[in-house]
């Protein structure tokens, strides 16, 4: 069965390995195909896509938005968008510009606290990304003020934490809209990672379904086969397609590995059915 991975990071956003190197990993796994979705832009899949053609890996354009949905950062994963469409270039330009008001904020926190942590070494740490606190969370482990990028989450940079500060996002309304006008489809990505309750989970498939989203994730690290058998009954219930992928960070997030768990390449070619329709 040909597989694929249809959620990956790069150092685009807040991924460890260049579009290249994951394309290249990909391709040694056997994948026929993954979805670069970073957080926010698109910029790493021309790289992507070069690479996946000397290795014969498609590469499909995607991004992930993070958007609010009842005070909560829900995330909505684009497939097949323009990149060069000028409302997607907007929503790009207003994310990096916020993104980087916030960042700054995020190290003045961590200024009173005694760690020096500039801007412009982020910058020159991580060439053109879009950065986030992932970034900030590598430099304090480099720093040695904690041991992990988990750590430095939980005692710095998670919410409510004391360095954390939330980021401007769209509606959660307003993501499927932006994403059709640029051509592309939508699907609710991680959809038990945001702590609802059962009722509150449904009303959100609801909501995404109503929003004329594609597809539901259903396949993602760590969910269980009764995870997996819930979402899929939801996707069923509200006719939207499953889909499936790693969240493949590098190593800030070492437990999401590329290409697992094992999606069947039938759920990328239902998606890329579904745009034409
Ligand atoms: P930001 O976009 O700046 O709000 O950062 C969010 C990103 O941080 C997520 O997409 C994850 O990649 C990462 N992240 C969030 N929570 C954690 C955590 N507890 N440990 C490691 N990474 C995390
Ligand atoms: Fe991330
Ligand atoms: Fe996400
Ligand atoms: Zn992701």
């Amino acid at each position: 069965m040909d597989r694929v991975d249809l959620h990956v990071h790069t150092t685009a956003s807040d991924g460890t390995m260049s579009p290249r190197d994951v394309t290249s990993l990909a391709a040694m796994l056997g994948l026929k195909a993954i979805a670069i979705t970073d957080h926010d832009t698109m910029d790493g899949i021309p790289e992507a896509g070069e690479a996946g053609e000397l290795l014969n890996v498609s590469i499909i354009p995607g991004i992930e938005i993070s958007t609010d949905y009842q005070g909560k950062d829900v995330h909505v994963l684009g497939y097949f968008l323009e990149s060069e469409h000028q409302k997607l270039r907007d929503y790009m330009d207003w994310v990096r510009r916020t993104r980087r008001e916030r960042v700054e904020k995020i190290l003045q926190r961590l200024q009173k606290k005694g760690f020096d942590i500039s801007l412009e070494q982020l910058d020159k740490d991580h060439p053109g990304a879009v950065l986030g606190r992932p970034h900030i969370a590598g430099k304090l482990v480099e720093l040695g003020a904690v041991d992990s990028v988990k750590e430095a989450f939980r005692r710095y940079l998670g919410e409510g934490r004391s360095c954390y500060v939330p980021r401007e996002r769209i509606p959660f309304a307003d993501a499927s809209g932006l994403i059709r006008d640029c051509g592309g489809v939508s699907v609710l990505a991680h959809p038990l990672q945001y702590g609802f309750s059962k009722s509150e989970l449904e009303t959100l498939v609801k909501t995404a379904a109503a929003e004329k989203f594609t597809g539901i994730e259903i396949l993602y690290t760590g969910y269980t086969q009764e995870d997996q058998k819930r979402l899929f009954d939801l996707a069923e219930q509200y006719g939207l397609l499953p889909t499936g992928g790693s969240d493949f960070h590098g190593t800030n997030k070492p437990e999401n590995k590329l290409g697992e768990p094992v999606v069947p390449a039938y759920m990328l070619m239902m998606l890329a059915r579904s745009q034409f329709m």
